[in-house]
């Protein structure tokens, strides 16, 4: 599983490979592995013969970087991929909110020194002291920070932030963002970060024979906290399109944040989708359930330790 094949300034949940990286562990598997697309592992599945040694690569979300850097190593090496597509930012041409957020709290050169924002009837309340300003000091702590244990008051309260915002809809979020770019004293067009590709280059990456879409809801909720009603709008307003951009039946699915309750895989049984994928860690076996496929989450990783921590799964599992 990948998200990003780009070096951002700050990886808090560890989702992006190095586009070197990437080139190698493409072409260490390409040349050591058979690599299967998504499609053909749910077929082997169902006949219950899964290759041994075999692998499938997924692509989550639909940044930019999957069109521009990874696809044409992917060409080269010949090497199949599934990108699971969340639309609403790709139609309206706007970065997650996950990136809008950081870009904010934690790479604004100058914040004020406190935050008082109300949401939901809660008033959230934080002091940024002496990280008003982002001096070389901070920019250096933030460097390698990851979300599990954020480093700097700016990099706590990205974290604080993104629980609140992982829990509301797309309106309330953009409302959020629009207050916390009025505070910041921010423009909308001074976004200087890498969104997501859009429905052209969807089109061009859904064209190659090798390259497969699927669904990843309209918006990327946390999918167990809303009700299946909006859950089946999430995944069916998605579906349509995605197929309507690419002219092709989408039938494989990916939870977003891996999360999902029994009502999603109701919907998408429901609705005749092949399978999903979860973020959970692990190997694909004759016995898994196909709308429960799991998968290994690639990190920066250079070709060595990329074929370490491989062998090791192989072995392990
Ligand atoms: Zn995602």
């Amino acid at each position: 599983m990948y998200h990003r094949v780009h070096t951002p300034q700050t990886d808090p949940w560890d989702l992006s490979v190095d586009p070197a990286h990437f080139e190698e562990q493409i072409k260490f598997i390409s040349t050591n592995y058979t690599i299967v697309s998504t499609g053909e592992l749910m077929q082997q599945l169902q006949n219950g013969n899964i290759e041994h040694k075999s692998i499938a690569l997924t692509f989550d979300d639909g940044y930019i970087d999957n069109f521009e850097t990874a696809r044409p190593v992917l060409e080269t090496y010949d090497v199949p991929a599934t990108f699971f597509i969340t639309d609403s930012n790709l139609t309206e041409n706007r970065p997650f909110w996950w990136d809008e957020l950081e870009n904010i709290i934690v790479h604004a050169d100058q914040l004020p020194g406190h935050l008082t924002l109300t949401h939901r009837g809660e008033t959230i309340s934080f002091d940024l002291g002496d990280e008003k300003l982002l001096g070389p000091n901070l920019r250096e702590k933030h460097k390698f920070y990851r979300a599990y244990n954020p480093p700097t008051k700016r990099t706590r309260l990205y974290v604080k932030l993104w629980k609140v915002f992982s829990l509301c809809t797309k309106g309330e979020q953009e409302e959020l963002l629009t207050t916390l770019r009025k505070w910041a004293g921010l423009s909308n067009d001074e976004l200087e970060i890498e969104g997501c590709m859009d429905l052209d280059e969807l089109k061009i990456l859904a064209k190659n024979p090798l390259f497969t879409i699927g669904g990843h809801t309209k918006t990327h909720p946390f999918l167990s906290t809303i009700s299946e009603e909006h859950q089946r709008y999430e995944i069916a307003e998605n579906r349509q399109v995605l197929e309507g951009a690419t002219n092709k039946r989408i039938d494989q699915f990916a939870y977003p944040s891996g999360n999902f309750d029994d009502s999603t895989q109701k919907i998408l049984k429901e609705e005749h989708f092949l399978g999903a994928f979860t973020t959970n860690n692990g190997c694909v076996f004759t016995d898994t359930d196909p709308f429960e496929i799991p998968r290994l989450h690639i990190k920066n990783w250079s070709a060595r330790d990329f074929k370490t921590n491989l062998n090791n799964w192989f072995i392990k599992w």
